[in-house]
């Protein structure tokens, strides 16, 4: 691949201090390992808003839309919690994913061995579980008109949300589920509410078509999600790529989250169409966690899920396999050692802070590069 752009958009709280530790790998990857990263790096969320009064620039937004890959940190605090709606830190985010038309997350759920016992369900269940989780980004019941709480003149009020999905919006969620569960496990299990709802009708129908035409080759099976729901943390190990919708997916990702310990350790990518001319999809890679104000400058917050996200990046945007591999298991080395932040703290072990862990995670891909 000729170049490698990247911009980094650290965000506020949190987000730069995590962004740090990914710069330090970054930083050794160009200098030791040639991989020619060009970095970029702009403003979102509260500190765009500070400087340019919008959760982010028209020219940070640009820089977006012209990068490889975006890495974001986190938005918001309560600094900004009375700004006006439309530039929220938030709305940074949304804005993000619609203008580079990002319908497809992805929230991976692995156990690493070493924090098994802290999982919420029997350490049997979870421990060395990997599974994906494909949610469809820009449709369905968040974005379907009509949406409003409409007034009935009785003293009555109605909430209307309007789900709805069309062919093409459930061919290519279904499509990179497909093709990731290829490099993956070859399983793919579709998500939806046939027996209720005419859009899970359509769902199961054109997910079983895309799969008879394209992927036959990869396993597919469906589920009702609220079974999804149940069997998710009755027997994870069964599933290997969920597919889902926007709600369902919202949902079911986060019970999948949970399964695997803190906030801290959760990656997550979101990845447009593939351009027609380059092949290249549009992507952001961002934590699932938040900007976490009650700990931001304390230098306690862990860096793993910025830096699994970073890996996640050099897998699908730049197809360095190896790199990736060898990311994940720098970060699974350095839990095997011992080495904790503060929320994944448990009895015996070393607690360090965000720099300590980037460093010994930065030492760990390095000595496994050698
Ligand atoms: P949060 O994820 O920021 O924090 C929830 C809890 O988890 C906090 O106790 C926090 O200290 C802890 N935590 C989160 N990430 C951690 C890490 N890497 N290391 C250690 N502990 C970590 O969620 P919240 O408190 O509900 O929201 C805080 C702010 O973040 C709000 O302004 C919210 O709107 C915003 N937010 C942003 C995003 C995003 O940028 N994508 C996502 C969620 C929330």
């Amino acid at each position: 691949m000729a170049s490698k752009k990247l911009l980094l958009l650290p965000g506020d709280g949190i987000g730069p201090e995590a962004m740090a530790e990914v710069r330090k790998i970054i930083g050794y990857m160009n200098s030791e390992l040639k991989s020619e990263f060009v970095l970029d790096e702009g403003l979102v969320g509260g500190s765009a808003y500070d400087a340019h009064g919008a959760a982010i620039s028209e020219a940070d937004m640009a820089k977006a839309l012209a990068a490889d890959a975006v890495l974001f940190g986190a938005v918001g605090g309560p600094k900004w919690d009375s700004v006006p709606y439309d530039v929220r830190p938030e709305a940074g985010l949304l804005r993000l994913r619609k203008d580079m038309e990002l319908f497809a997350n992805l929230r991976p759920a692995i156990c690493y061995p070493a924090l098994a016992d802290s999982s919420s369900l029997k350490k049997e269940i979870v421990e060395g579980l990997d599974i994906l989780i494909v949610r469809e980004l820009t449709g369905g019941v968040y974005f379907g008109e009509p949406k409003e709480i409409r007034d009935l003149g009785n003293g009555q009020k109605r909430g209307i949300d309007t789900q709805v999905y069309d062919t093409y919006e459930i061919e290519r969620i279904s499509g990179v589920a497909f093709e990731l569960a290829r490099t993956r496990g070859n399983k793919v299990t579709s998500m939806e509410k046939r027996n209720v709802m005419k859009s899970g009708v359509l769902w199961n129908e054109v997910v079983t078509a895309t799969h008879k035409t394209k992927y036959s080759d990869v396993k597919l099976e469906h589920m009702l999600a609220d079974a999804g729901g149940m069997q998710l943390v009755r027997w994870p190990k069964q599933f290997d790529v969920i597919v889902t919708d926007n709600l369902f997916g919202d949902m079911l990702s986060d019970i999948a989250a949970m399964l695997t310990g803190s906030l801290g350790m959760l990656p997550s990518a979101s990845l447009g169409a593939p351009d027609a001319k380059t092949g290249k999809r549009k992507a952001l890679y961002e934590p699932v966690h938040g900007s976490a104000p009650d700990i931001a400058g304390t230098g306690t917050a862990n860096p793993i899920a910025m830096i699994a996200s970073f890996a996640m990046c050099l897998r699908y945007s730049f197809n360095m396999i190896a790199e990736a591999d060898r990311l994940e298991s720098a970060v699974a080395g350095v839990l095997d050692d011992g080495l904790r932040t503060a929320d994944i703290m448990a009895e015996g072990k070393t607690r360090i802070g965000t720099a300590e862990m980037g460093d010994a995670i930065l030492a760990k891909f390095r000595a496994l590069a050698a």
